[in-house]
Order: C-alpha cells, then structure tokens, then sequence
C-alpha cells in the first residue's frame, strides 16, 4: 500500500520524492526506496537494477522518459553533450543515467519563492519545489518578480518550501533586481527554460560549428591559438559580471582578463565537451541577440561554409595543449580526440615539448615506471618491470623528457591559473563575499572589482 500523489507542473524530482515520502511516513528517502520496491514487486532488487527515478516515476503514473522531461533538470544539464547525444533524455536505452545523473541537482543549494510556497499553501494546500527556480543563476521568481529564497544543504527538498520560511536565506533584493534587468542573463535564461523542452540533447559537434560560425563572424578568437583577438570568455565576463558568474561557473568568474579559459574559450574549438552545458548556453547568450535566433541557430543546418578540415590544421597553442595533456592524464590519444586534430600531429607537438606518451591500461603503466626511475632510484629494468611496460619503450619516454626539459618548466607553471581552482557553483550569499574576497587573481583585484 503507497499513497501516490499526483505532481504539479515544474514540480521539481527531489521535492516531490520528498512529499511521497512525507506523505507515506517515511522518514528518510532510504525508507521510501524500500517502500516503492516493496509496491512495485520488486524488494530484492538493487538500486542499480530498479533506480529510485524508475520507481518515483511509477508513483507518479508517467514512463520515465515523461517524467524526466516534465520534473527532472537533466534536459537542461545534458542539453549539449559529445556522449550519446543522439539518447533522448531518460531513454531505457542507458539505464545507466537513470541511477546516475538523472535526479542530480542542477545547482548548490534548495531554492524557492515565499510568495509562490505561501499561495500554494492556499490553493493546493501544499507548497512545492519549482523546477525553474533550480536552473543556475536564477536569481528572482519569474511569476512574482521578488527574489529567491534558498537552504544550503539539498536535503531541504525533503521538506515542503514553506517549512523553511523563515529559516533559510534569502537573495539580496537589490542584486536581484539588477540582475533581472540584464539583457545577456535573461536571454540565457531563455534559453536554458527552452532546452528544457527539448527531448533530446544537441550534440557538441554540430554546437560547436554553429558558434565557431557565429564566434568568427564577429572577429572573435575561435582557435587555440596565440591569442589575437578578443576571447568570448573576456565577453561574457564583461556582459554578465562575475558576481553572478560565480553563480553558473566560478572557474570563469575567477580567470583573469585576456587570458583564455579552455572551459568557455574552448566551445569553437573542441570535438567533445569544453565544459558543462552551461559553458555552450553562455556563449548563445552572449553570441546571439535573442534566445530563440540562438535556439533557432542550434536546432537549424550547419552553417555552409563550415569546414572540419581547416580545424584540424591550426596550430593548438601550448597552453592549451599542455591544459588538456594535464587534464588526460598524458594520454595522446585522448589528447587528439579533445582537440579534434591527428594522433601524429599531437604526438609530434608534445614530444617536442618533452611531454612523453603516458600508457596507463591494465599492467601497463608509463607513469609508475618512470616515477620508480626518477623518484625511487630503480634501475631502468626494475623500472620498466614496475610500470609494465619495456625498457626501450621506458627509455623512450625519458629521452623526450630529457630533450627539453628546460623549455617545458616555465611552461608548466603556467598551466595552474587556467586550471580549475573552484568547480562547485557558488550560492548567492558566496558569490558576493567571493566578489570582495581577495582569492581573485591579482589583476582583477586591482581593476577595482
Ligand atoms: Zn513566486
């Protein structure tokens, strides 16, 4: 016996857990998942094999595929991928989502509209949790205009939004305000309310053309070049200010001006994802001067004069280059699937960087045998033995470290800055004392920010 309520439209998946559980005399979402596969015949088996999103749909009366589109952010946080872009959203076809991302968060902490919980409470006797006040960087209720009010910690979806009242944070009002009257920020939020419509996620590649168009029609840096022009990650800042920034991606609200950030700067460039979808919907915002020309831009043909092969004859800066060998592990071949260009050309280009070819596969490792040579005294046998790996395929490795060695280490402390200090989204109270805070680069602190 389970009592299954029905959702509301924009109910949120966590929130209306939470009321199922709630509603059940349950006590922790454990208990619930106990409870829902005992109801649906099913209490042996693991989460994995019967996901808590399949049983919470089934309370629900919708097919997963239905209730993911209707309560979930998953079409908003998988609407630009490079991995099964051409899977709809909570198709059975990965069952692996359905345990995995699909009832994920799509921002840090549990955010909700008084007025809206208070009304609730009046006309359906329960407040519950907007899906739209969950995109990133909303600020203010798009119905009542006030701004937002949030808990930390996501376990407050497990409550209704009006036992928090009164015991919760609130948006600073003013900030708000000046937010909701920035004309990039409502375009991207535009477009994310759009991609949270769509069935099925735009792949990256065909993304990335269609901005590399856009991005080169308007005289931007569209390459990882040596930097000539101005960068879309510089435009970005400029137009939606890092405060906010702090709130969607913190790396870009903490990158210095003029300097490329591969996360943001990568989306004309890079074969697979840059970075989170939210990296691609900034740059419509920003590239594109309304919401639906970019989601028209994104649905429509590839540009025509698009061509792949010019791609894959620039010539990759270092930096970037040496970003995504630190980011694959050393890994060639993973190297040149990011960046989209030949095996030969970034083994060629990273060897004479004294960047050798790190083998990690099962047994085989070029890192445990050059760190048992280098660090721990072994002799190149032990070494190679150590590693898996032969000792001429060990030597090789050494003799392109050795070659250049002393041209790779100012190199090298140059990748840091561009890297990823800060990954998780900020709340909003964390945004504005990060803005004052002094963690900024030096650059941006002394330009009076
Ligand atoms: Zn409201």
């Amino acid at each position: 016996m389970l009592i299954r309520p029905l959702p509301y439209p924009d109910e949120l998946d966590v929130g209306y857990a939470g009321y199922v559980m709630r509603l059940n005399g349950m006590r922790s979402m454990k208990d619930l998942d106990s409870l829902m596969r005992e109801w649906a015949g099913c209490p042996d088996k693991s989460w994995r094999e019967v996901s808590r999103l399949e049983l919470i749909s089934k309370v629900a009366n919708l097919p997963v595929v239905d209730f993911v589109l209707r309560h979930t952010t998953l079409p908003l946080r998988r609407s630009i991928t490079s991995y099964q872009a051409d899977l709809p959203h909570g198709s059975d076809r990965n069952k692996e989502i359905w345990w995995s991302t699909a009832m994920r968060e799509a921002r840090t902490g549990a955010y909700f509209c008084e007025s809206c919980a208070r009304e609730d409470l009046d006309f359906h006797g329960r407040s519950y949790w907007r899906r739209s006040h969950q995109v990133p960087g909303v600020l203010s209720c798009a119905k009542h205009g006030g701004p937002l009010s949030y808990c930390r910690d996501s376990v407050a979806f497990q409550q209704a939004p009006s036992h928090w009242i009164g015991n919760c944070e609130m948006v600073d009002a003013a900030w708000a305000t000046e937010v909701e009257a920035n004309n990039t920020i409502a375009r991207y939020l535009t477009i994310c309310d759009g991609l949270m419509d769509c069935n099925q996620p735009f792949a990256v590649d065909h993304v990335r053309a269609v901005l590399f168009h856009k991005g080169s029609s308007l005289g931007l840096q569209i390459s990882g070049r040596k930097i000539k022009a101005p960068l879309l990650s510089d435009m970005v800042i400029e137009q939606c200010g890092r405060q906010w920034l702090a709130l969607v991606l913190p790396d870009l609200a903490a990158k210095a001006d003029k300097v490329a950030l591969t996360k943001v700067d990568g989306v004309f460039y890079m074969k697979t994802s840059a970075s989170t979808a939210f990296a691609y919907i900034l740059a419509c915002a920003v590239l594109f001067e309304s919401a639906e020309v970019a989601l028209n831009a994104l649905a429509g043909p590839l540009p025509t004069n698009e061509n792949g092969r010019q791609r894959k004859r620039i010539d990759i800066d270092p930096d970037a280059l040496m970003v995504e060998y630190v980011g694959q592990g050393g890994n060639y071949a993973k190297v040149a699937k990011r960046l989209g260009i030949t095996f030969a050309s970034v083994a060629y280009r990273l060897s004479s960087m004294g960047l050798p070819n790190m083998i990690e596969t099962e047994g085989k490792s070029t890192q445990k045998a050059l760190l048992a040579y280098l660090d721990e005294g072994c002799t190149l046998q032990q070494s190679a033995e150590r590693g898996g790996v032969s000792q001429s395929e060990l030597l090789d490795a050494l003799r392109v470290m050795a070659a250049k060695q002393m041209k790779v280490l100012p190199n090298l402390r140059n990748v840091r800055p561009k890297g990823s200090p800060r990954s998780s989204p900020l709340m909003p109270d964390e945004a504005k004392r990060v803005w004052v805070a002094s963690d900024f680069p030096a650059e941006v602190v002394m330009d009076g920010i």
